[in-house]
């Protein structure tokens, strides 16, 4: 195809306002799979992903588009995430992109993500082509979100395209405006090779099979292909481009995207970001790559049955490896056991790696409360990192605690902005700026990351009905009162029950979660007292009652037989508890924390 009419792009969106329904239209208009192939949502493959509406990874799709200027164009075209916690991957995908279709629920207007994700895009130097989406709903109101895009994003949009991914209007009209707007790739054939791994994965049938944006020369099949970080050497079995079946070509040329399969069997062989070259021929410079990305929230995942721990080693591994931002190392908890210690991006993203182990690798799981990194400086003059309460070094030796701070920035409409305002006082955030566009509110806030990466999001959403949205970044470690708050069941320190809050909140949640735990915690044979203390200080108790004779009474005497049934009952029922001294601890009772911050 000549480079005149190829055209890369990506669409970018606040999360819900239509990208993946819109990108399953562009699909299904330039006739890419029949209909009866087209189940919903062709993009969002993970099982996960469609149950909950979000899309994780990045995925391409070149088609075919007859424009109404007599020529085909081929469009290639990747889908980015939406969600806060997954930002990193936008930048991936938008580095095989030229533009960028803005979509914009039009009924909602623009939303903190439409903002951040446009900004990436423009830092990037892409075309950025605003499309009003939904515009089939009543309450849909172009013209107010067209202005709404020119104020808050700084963009032209009065005359941005309507349509409804839903109903098909104007889908065409997005196509034509691809062709037109977003302009064709540059790069030269006849230089050496240069692609970009845009991302990886692992296919139990071909081996490790990569996306590629190819910068400049060609990469054909039959030829041999140098990884340039480690300098491997691997010949191409096959290229091609998914429409979205994978079709292969034999030749990716400069400018194009698609996918190259190398017989490599390792993922850690073709890592995304690096640069793939001749062999023969090769350049003598790599592409930038990408910002790697560190995990923000961390936590430990137990087996529940200790035989399980193999396996869980073996699924982290797997997923971590087209997951770069997916941490994890061994770790030994004195009342879990040996399991690990995992770094995540946000709690979006621990919830979805909870729930791949549990579902895809069948492993039951027990996962602490999580936590962010803290920095902490010890009377001796050293600095530590700490992702795990437990690990905090004593208080006596403690000289000062830094937490890391975001810089967030919140949209709301004006009527819901007390309330948010007050949610982010709550929270310990501090405004350092604010502005009107039209009836939005645009402000940002410095907050402790502890307080925006636990329930932040939700109770941002249930405090403005849904109309809030919100984007942050790490800004910086800031020294702050923080303490380790201890939780200990009949006078045992339970390591994996240990938190970090910040000192005016000790009493609250220790309470808090003395309480819940009261409540999770089955009565047995003896009391049970239940202690959340900071070092030799208790600030709050209670006791879980022993069960009263008359109950245990059955389990005495009897026949063996029932005794066994009994028994054995009792074993089932205790599938998800943890022996924590004499105690049983049920799972819930380890998230307890998190349930109460
Ligand atoms: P994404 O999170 O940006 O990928 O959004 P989705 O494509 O998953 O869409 C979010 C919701 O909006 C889904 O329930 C869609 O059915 C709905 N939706 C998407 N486009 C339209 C549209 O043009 N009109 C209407 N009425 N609903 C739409
Ligand atoms: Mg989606």
């Amino acid at each position: 195809m000549a480079k005149k009419n190829i055209r890369n792009f990506s669409i970018i969106a606040h999360i819900d306002h239509g990208k993946s329904t819109l990108s399953d239209r562009l699909i299904q208009h330039c006739g890419g799979l029949a209909d009866r192939e087209m189940a919903e949502q062709v993009l969002d493959s993970m099982d996960i992903e469609r149950e909950r509406g979000i899309t994780i990874k990045a995925q391409s799709v070149t088609l075919f588009y007859d424009a109404r200027d007599g020529e085909r164009y081929m469009l290639n075209f990747i889908d980015t995430p939406g969600h806060v916690d997954f930002s990193y991957e936008v930048s991936r995908s938008l580095a095989g992109c030229e533009g960028a279709l803005l979509v914009v629920d039009a009924a909602q207007g623009v939303e903190a993500q439409t903002l951040a994700n446009c900004y990436t895009a423009m830092d990037m130097d892409l075309e950025v082509v605003p499309v009003l989406n939904k515009i089939d709903l009543p309450q849909a109101d172009a013209m107010r979100v067209a202005q709404e895009i020119e104020d808050i994003v700084g963009i032209e949009a009065i005359d941005a395209v309507q349509c409804s991914a839903k109903t098909g209007i104007g889908i065409e009209e997005v196509l034509e405006r691809i062709v037109k707007q977003i302009p064709p790739p540059q790069g030269i054939d006849e230089k050496p090779l240069q692609a970009l791994i845009i991302d990886s994965w692992f296919d139990n049938y071909q081996g490790v099979v990569s996306l590629v944006r190819i910068q400049q020369g060609v990469l054909k099949a039959g030829e041999k292909m140098k990884v340039m970080s480690t300098g491997q050497i691997h010949g191409v079995d096959k290229v091609g481009v998914f429409t979205p079946k994978p079709l292969d070509t034999g030749v990716l040329r400069s400018g194009e995207v698609g996918f190259v399969i190398a017989g490599i069997k390792d993922i850690l062989g073709a890592p995304v970001g690096d640069t793939l070259t001749n062999a023969k021929d090769p350049s003598d410079q790599a592409l930038p790559g990408f910002r790697k990305v560190k995990p923000q929230v961390y936590a430990g995942m137990f087996p529940i049955s200790s035989e399980d721990y193999e396996k869980l080693r073996d699924a982290l591994g797997k997923l971590s490896l087209n997951d770069a931002s997916l941490f994890y190392e061994p770790e030994n908890s004195g009342a879990l056991g040996f399991g690990f210690r995992c770094g995540f991006l946000g709690m979006l993203h621990m919830e979805i790696i909870q729930e791949r182990l549990e579902r895809e690798y069948d492993i039951d799981l027990i996962t602490t409360a999580p936590t962010v990194i803290y920095r902490v400086t010890t009377t001796d003059g050293k600095e530590h990192k700490v992702d795990n309460p437990s690990a905090l070094p004593p208080v006596n030796l403690i000289d000062e605690i830094f937490e890391p701070i975001v810089e967030a920035n919140i949209l709301v409409p004006q009527e819901h902005l007390g309330n948010v305002i007050t949610l982010c006082v709550e929270k310990r955030g501090v405004q350092t700026r604010m502005a009107y566009h039209g009836n939005q509110v645009a402000m940002t806030y410095e907050l402790p990351m502890a307080e925006v990466v636990m329930d932040f999001f939700d109770r941002l959403k249930s405090t403005s009905r849904g109309y809030a949205s919100l984007d942050y970044q790490f800004k910086r470690f800031q020294a702050s009162h923080m303490v380790r708050v201890d939780i200990l069941i009949n006078g045992d320190r339970v390591d994996a029950l240990a938190l970090i809050t910040h000192r005016d909140n000790a009493e609250y949640r220790g309470r808090a979660v003395v309480d819940k735990m009261r409540e999770l915690i089955p009565r047995q044979m003896f009391d049970i007292a239940i202690q959340a203390a900071i070092g030799n200080h208790v600030i709050a108790r209670s006791t879980v009652k022993q069960l009263r004779k008359n109950v245990t009474a059955k389990c005495y005497g009897g026949d063996v037989s029932r005794k066994k049934k009994l028994l054995q009952k009792q074993k089932e029922g205790k599938k998800r508890m943890k022996q924590v001294g004499n105690v049983e601890v049920p799972q819930e009772a380890f998230l307890a924390v998190l349930k109460t911050s």
